[in-house]
């Protein structure tokens, strides 16, 4: 049973408007549906990934062109390849899985207990809301809403405002094939998703900016309401003394360019020898020149979301560049918001771009003498999202990997480690709280009860008072001689 109040805030004044009237009566209904019928059986729970999978497979060209009107220019390419497929994977693994992790697991039971048996029951939480931020609508709203369905919750989700057409969208065709008491979507601007943080959920994912997590967290404190925050944060890629600096080109600028950098795990700066930066930016610059051959009217490159990030993404290089870094730029295309890679070459370390996350394509390229240097750069700063770790020696690899903490690591690569459904997703310190995931998503939003059974005596009887030879026993064979004797 969850242990929430039955009610949540009261209800919306007079004047805040509908679409806080329509949250608070959606929450009302799934924690009816809650109460009544609080553990949905497995058949259930496939039959809502099914309903999922087949709602994303027969809308995605309307999902791909609804992302594309909100970026301006989102590739139908990226849409497909970097949130569709990640999504219809993640739901054919639930869908193999499930029945799996439904099992209650059983747990040794010390000798002492007898014949007794213990084991572990996953139970839904109840009611889950999931805050959804505007790079990769579809995956980032779906996924979190496709492990917290698996165990058997209620879902409330609260997209982006950012991506008004698609938000509008997913909102028509979830309510076309799910009840509004299993998965429904609220939709309204940040006033309606600082109400959304304090509702008394059972569990609340959110994935969005640091800054706003902190608020997040804070708010769901009032209702002791559990988190999962997804944030960012700067993810640096290591380039180790041995690797090749063309390969370095290669495994790094097509991560860095997809959704025109706008991505939560994209490198976010290199480190690399000082011996190899020039050759490796040059390296970077004719590999995205390969994959983009012209910025304008190319419909594979996406766009920038906004003037706003736009216009904070080309001050941030000015600066830069004012600060005494040296740029390589692939050119803009400033009427469609389109901006070619730009790669910095030693740039201030007080400046925007080394202290804020980029979220664009640009690329900064600090230098080290010595590995050791690197790893010290990165110790220095937040844990990072991701890390990635170009090299094919041991000994580098291991010095990066025990000497640094981050969310996830991809070695020889970037992006890989969270397209993997056996690997748990997710920050650590300011880059998030908690993971999801496959297996792990199915854990994150369920409650590991523990059940004891006894069976053939209850061993508390035999130490009850009044106590006497048998409970001085006990003492002395499972606790102390000493304490026994004192007794
Ligand atoms: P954001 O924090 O501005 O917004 C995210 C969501 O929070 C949106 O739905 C928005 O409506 C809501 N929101 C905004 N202000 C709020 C407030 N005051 N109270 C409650 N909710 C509020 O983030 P964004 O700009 O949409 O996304 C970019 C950020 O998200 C980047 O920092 C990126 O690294 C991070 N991100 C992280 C992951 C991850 O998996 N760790 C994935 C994608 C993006």
């Amino acid at each position: 049973m969850s242990t929430t109040p039955i009610r949540p805030d009261p209800p919306p004044q007079e004047g805040r408007g509908e679409a806080l009237v329509e949250m608070h009566r959606l929450y009302e209904v799934q924690r009816r549906a809650c109460a009544s019928s609080p553990a949905p059986d497995l058949r259930a729970r496939l039959r809502s990934l099914a309903s999922l999978a087949q709602t994303i497979d027969e809308n995605s060209p309307a999902i791909a062109k609804a992302i594309s009107e909100d970026f301006g220019n989102r590739s139908v390419h990226e849409t497909y390849l970097l949130e569709l497929v990640p999504l219809q994977n993640a739901i054919r693994h639930a869908t193999r899985n499930l029945a799996r992790w439904m099992r209650p697991e059983r747990r040794r039971v010390p000798w002492v207990f007898g014949v007794n048996a213990s084991w572990v029951q996953y139970q839904p939480l109840g009611v889950v809301g999931i805050v959804s931020p505007w790079n990769y609508p579809l995956s980032l709203s779906l996924i979190p809403t496709l492990d917290a369905l698996a165990a058997g919750n209620r879902v409330l989700l609260k997209p982006s405002e950012l991506t008004p057409a698609f938000s509008r969208l997913l909102q028509r065709l979830l309510a076309e094939r799910f009840a509004e008491e299993e998965l429904a979507v609220v939709l309204g601007g940040v006033d309606v998703a600082e109400q959304f943080i304090r509702l008394p959920l059972d569990h609340l994912l959110f994935t969005g900016s640091t800054a706003v997590g902190r608020q997040v967290m804070a708010a769901a404190a009032e209702h002791l309401t559990p988190v999962t925050l997804e944030l960012g944060g700067k993810s640096p890629v290591v380039i180790c003394p041995d690797y090749d600096v063309h390969a370095a080109a290669r495994d790094i600028t097509f991560p860095k360019l997809a959704n025109a950098g706008q991505t939560c795990v994209a490198p976010d700066y290199a480190l690399a020898p000082t011996a190899k930066t020039r050759a490796l930016s040059e390296a970077v610059i004719a590999e995205a020149r390969r994959l983009f051959p012209s910025i304008s009217s190319n419909s594979s490159y996406t766009s920038i979301l906004n003037d706003r990030h736009y216009h904070r993404l080309r001050n941030a290089l000015d600066e830069a560049r004012a600060g005494g870094a040296e740029i390589l730029s692939c050119g803009d295309e400033p009427a469609a918001r389109r901006m070619g890679l730009a790669v910095v070459l030693n740039p201030p370390l007080d400046c925007a771009l080394m202290r804020d996350e980029i979220f664009g394509p640009v690329l900064p390229i600090v230098s080290y003498e010595t590995l050791d240097e690197a790893i010290a750069f990165i110790r220095q700063r937040d844990k990072p999202l991701a890390l990635y770790c170009l090299t094919h020696d041991l000994g580098y690899r291991e010095a990066v990997l025990d000497r640094t903490i981050s969310g996830g690591v991809t070695i020889n690569g970037a992006f890989l480690h969270q397209a993997q459904e056996n690997i748990p997703f997710g920050g650590v310190g300011r880059s998030g709280i908690g993971a999801y995931h496959g297996e792990a998503g199915f854990r994150r939003f369920s409650h590991a009860r523990s059940v004891h059974q006894v069976r053939l005596f209850n061993v508390v009887n035999l130490a009850a008072p009044p106590y006497g030879r048998v409970a001085r026993r006990m003492i002395r064979v499972l606790g102390s001689r000493r304490a026994a004797d004192s007794c």
